[in-house]
């Protein structure tokens, strides 16, 4: 048996961050990962498709460099470069973490964790005690029940498709979410033939309807099927009909299954240990406790908010609850919201937005005023991306009260500007207060205080 302070179970976004957070204000601290510390983020999903697009950009640039005054002969791109370039950023990343966990003083334990109870997790035939549990185990790909999928060697999830050895000159995605619409993107951007396929009548749900069409029309190397339901997969062929009953196949070299991704609670004894689970995720209140003394939960597990900066956020909110309860420090008032968590769809061009659509205003029975804004005009878009890129921004503020409740950008540095979007949101400022904002010039970001002085 091993005895510690804390016990964090996942090395994620999540756990990593509570370990080192608990670590630094002299927790003894054991994290459990059975796979590689880094979690789904480092190895398999922000950083690897963040490098891979940025290979892609690359490409894109120097193919459109004519328009700025620069020739190159006979641009190529070599897949297995790309590849080697997002291993190295990878493994430079998680050299760094390790030896962040190691300068903390956090130990790391390569190896399955198994909860058993409050304080009692048992990892490599070993029991191991602590006061405080953190669970960050994550979330695993979500696989719909269609005909032809499972055991299918042409069909891949997100994973798969990263380290396809060869690049897919026809790729078929199904589902138009996040993780769909970034990968369509980038192998759309370097000259595949790619057909996304998605059920509902629009991409990316959780976006304002307005700026998921923008960014839809933007992608124009990628063709949107709509409103079309996945019937089946044989080889790489997909066939799906339409809302109207018409029946259509897409013949692919690969097919992406990016429906979705589930909290990873199964294998870990979340059940038997008694945790309160609800829709397949860990119930947790805004401090991140379970239903279990001593046990918190952080990250995608929770089913809240499924992205690395929630996750970060919510070990944060967990630490400081974990430290008020072992009585370090001067106690805890930190509380999770998600109402002004920003996000990012790293489509090709990127869409970034924080806060309510107007749609989700309009549930709320909230009147609204305001802006939409197209980044043409700008002088810095224009000058950097050309006179046809797309670029929209919208700013939505409470009639009532003249808060801004939802800032929604597409278009090059969207992912860049999107915190000071956040931070009015999460202030609870006014439009009045954004207009006395000094934002610097040429920005991009400028659009933002346009929109608040266009809102009507
Ligand atoms: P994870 O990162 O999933 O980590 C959980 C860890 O727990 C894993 O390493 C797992 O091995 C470990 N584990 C599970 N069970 C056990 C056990 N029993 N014992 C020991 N270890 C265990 N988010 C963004 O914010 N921005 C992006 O750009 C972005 N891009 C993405 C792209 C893709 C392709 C994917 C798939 C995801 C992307 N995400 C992005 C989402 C992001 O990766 C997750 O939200 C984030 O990793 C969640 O962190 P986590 O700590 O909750 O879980």
């Amino acid at each position: 048996m091993s005895v510690h302070d804390v016990v964090v179970l996942g090395g994620g976004p999540g756990g990593y961050l509570a370990a080192e957070r608990l670590a630094a204000a002299g927790r003894k601290v054991l994290l459990i990962e059975k796979g590689r510390l880094g979690g789904t983020c480092l190895n398999v999903g922000c950083i690897p498709t963040k490098t891979l697009l940025a290979c892609a950009k690359h490409y894109a640039a120097a193919l459109e460099g004519e328009r700025f005054g620069v020739r190159a002969e006979r641009v190529t791109f070599d897949w297995s470069a790309m590849q080697a370039w997002k291993r190295e950023v990878v493994e430079r990343q998680l050299t760094g973490l390790a030896a962040t966990e190691k300068r903390l003083g956090v130990e790391v334990l390569k190896a399955e964790g198994r909860l058993l109870g409050p304080g009692r997790v048992e990892a490599a035939g070993e029991l191991r005690q602590a006061s405080a549990v953190v669970v960050a185990t994550g979330s695993v790909p979500a696989l719909p029940p269609i005909s032809g999928v499972r055991g299918n060697p042409r069909v891949v999830d997100s994973t798969g498709l990263l380290e396809w050895p060869d690049m897919p000159r026809r790729l078929c995605v199904i589902g138009g979410g996040v993780i769909g619409v970034e990968l369509a993107g980038l192998f759309g951007s370097l000259g595949g033939q790619v057909d996304v396929v998605e059920m509902l009548d629009e991409i990316v749900p959780f976006m304002d309807r307005d700026q998921a069409a923008v960014l839809r029309r933007a992608m124009k190397a990628v063709r949107f099927h709509l409103g079309c339901k996945v019937e089946s997969v044989d080889g790489a062929t997909v066939s799906f009909r339409a809302k109207d009953g018409t029946a259509a196949k897409i013949e692919a070299d690969l097919v992406l299954m990016a429906v979705g991704r589930q909290p990873a609670v199964a294998g870990w004894g979340a059940e038997e240990a008694g945790l309160d689970l609800r829709a397949g995720a860990v119930v947790v209140d805004e401090r991140m406790r379970t239903n279990l003394p001593g046990v918190w939960a952080v990250g995608d597990v929770t089913g809240r908010s499924l992205l690395a900066h929630a996750a970060y956020r919510m070990a944060e909110v967990a630490c400081a609850d974990v430290l008020a309860s072992a009585g370090v420090g001067p106690g805890s008032r930190d509380r999770m919201r998600y109402d002004a968590i920003p996000w990012v769809v790293y489509g090709m061009p990127e869409a970034a937005g924080v806060g309510a659509t107007e749609a989700d205003a309009r549930a709320r029975g909230l009147a609204i005023k305001k802006a939409s804004l197209p980044l043409r005009a700008n002088g810095r878009f224009a000058a950097e991306q050309g006179f046809s890129a797309v670029g929209a921004v919208k700013l939505i503020a409470e009639a009532a009260t003249d808060r801004v409740i939802g800032i929604h950008l597409v278009g090059a540095y969207a992912s860049e500007m999107i915190w000071g979007a956040a931070a009015v949101v999460e202030q609870e400022l006014r439009v009045s207060d954004l207009k006395q904002i000094v934002f610097p010039h040429p920005t991009v970001s400028e659009a933002i205080r346009e929109a608040a002085w266009e809102i009507a």
